[in-house]
């Protein structure tokens, strides 16, 4: 049976009467809009038809008209509908024409993919760990708990919280092989067993909303924004990444005292080299660089090591027989921001690694954060950029964000950052009014 016939029969069998129609906006955020069963067919062979000029990042009004194709292969019933089963499929936009549209996110790394198989790599697999908080009411960031890093708290509403959620994505073909609680009070993690890029980001996105719907049908409310309280650990998302051949992974070398292959060692030296260049993806929002400071599990050095997790990139310790496990571990990435984009700048600064034969800098096996600014300097550590200000200002004069993003998203990229860097330099803060008001 083919994708196609496969998903009209469980429509019928299952009595879907909606499907929803996912894709996301430059930004990463889910769009979504329902057609009936009757229409799924015709979804399925042509696609759908929407406005493409009210989505943040897309097009102009003039040239408006998108259709949204759906990938058979994401079919999935969403475990949280009460009334009814309704289904979901995850899809490409393309142009009237039927050619991909180049500003769609999924597309930027369908692109970065091709590439990868031009240079010779079958698989690039990903396993993130999205953390997330969760609080007592959308308007208000106040914990549920006060619980730290594995706390085990059979009472508290968070474990059942997370085994519902790990059940939905079970449900959804996800599977998770980690969830604890994290090391900030009411923060959380769920990892996702590592998979092909394309499934992980539509994985990722999927992930996020379950966590949502979840902790509403339990009356709370779940974000991954990076830093929603100030004295507390930040909201990250570490990215294990390794390039296979097959079934034989091409990061490792048993020769190697790291056993990182040639490969793994210049696909980790473009990441730290393009690392500033790329940070405005991978931390997209004014609120991503209130994480990255020192003293809180997250990166701001570009640095790599084995065990030390002030550096941005670790290599996990080597498993005797567990070749296929060898990878690198990315830290900077936060859970807000656009997966398909943060895969795939990740992806093409390590291949640009690999095809310029990137140098590894020496491995800092020690706190980085006790180092004084001299002392980095001494060492060549540099940093990465501190707002979302100085982020594109790297970004923008990047060759490789504009290859990766494509000429129509890169400008829309930096002109979206822009306005919002703009916007924000025009509030006045609480903490402005605290400091300032009494004083001056
Ligand atoms: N929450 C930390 C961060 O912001 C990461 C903690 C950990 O899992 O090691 O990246
Ligand atoms: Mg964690
Ligand atoms: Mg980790």
């Amino acid at each position: 049976m083919s994708a196609k016939e496969d998903i009209i029969k469980q429509v019928q069998d299952k009595d879907v009467e909606f499907i929803r129609l996912w894709f996301t906006d430059l930004n990463g955020i889910l769009k979504s809009f329902a057609i009936t069963n009757e229409e799924l067919e015709n979804a399925l062979d042509r696609g759908m038809g929407f406005d493409g000029s009210s989505i943040t990042g897309f097009q102009d009004i003039e040239e408006s008209d998108m259709i949204a194709m759906p990938d058979p292969e994401t079919f999935a019933i969403l475990p949280w509908r009460m009334q009814g089963n309704v289904g979901r499929m995850i899809c490409d936009v393309l142009k009237p024409d039927g050619q991909p549209y180049e500003g769609d996110p999924r597309y930027v790394l369908k692109r970065a993919l091709a590439k990868m198989k031009e240079m010779g790599f079958d698989h690039f697999y990903v396993g993130p760990e999205l953390e997330y908080f969760y609080f007592k009411s959308p308007t208000n960031p106040e914990p549920l708990d006060t619980g730290g890093y594995f706390d085990l708290t059979p009472l508290d509403l968070a474990s059942d919280l997370r085994r519902d959620t790990v059940l939905a994505l079970k449900k959804l073909g996800i599977r998770v092989e980690y969830s604890h609680h994290e090391a900030a009070v009411s923060q959380h993690e769920i990892d996702i067993r590592y998979d092909d890029a394309l499934r992980m980001a539509d994985n990722m996105v999927t992930y996020r909303l379950t966590v949502k719907e979840i902790a509403t049908k339990h009356g709370v409310y779940a974000t991954f924004m990076p830093k929603p309280l100030n004295d507390e650990y930040g909201s990250g998302m570490h990215t294990h990444q390794s390039l296979f051949n097959g079934d034989k992974n091409a990061f490792f070398d048993s020769e190697d005292p790291y056993h990182l292959s040639e490969v793994a060692r210049s696909y980790l030296g473009g990441v730290l080299k393009y690392s500033k260049e790329i940070t405005s993806i991978l931390n997209p929002w004014i609120n991503s660089y209130k994480r990255l400071v020192p003293g809180f599990e997250a990166p701001v050095y570009i640095a790599w090591s084995r065990s030390n997790r002030s550096a941005l990139i670790r290599v996990p310790h080597y498993q005797p027989g567990r070749e296929e496990a060898t990878r690198i571990e990315i830290r900077c990435p936060d859970p807000s921001g656009n997966p398909y984009l943060q895969l795939a700048v990740t992806l093409m600064a390590g291949l640009k690694g690999i095809e310029e034969k990137c140098e590894v800098p020496e491995p800092m096996e020690f706190n980085l954060y006790g180092l004084n600014e001299e002392q980095r300097m001494e060492r060549g550590i540099e940093t990465l950029p501190s707002s979302l200000q100085e982020a594109i200002r790297f970004s923008e004069e990047s060759e490789l964000m504009k290859e990766t993003l494509g000429p129509h998203s890169f400008k829309r990229w930096i002109t979206l950052k822009k306005l919002e860097c703009a916007e924000f330099n025009r509030q006045v803060t609480d903490y402005e009014i605290k400091k300032y008001y009494p004083l001056l």
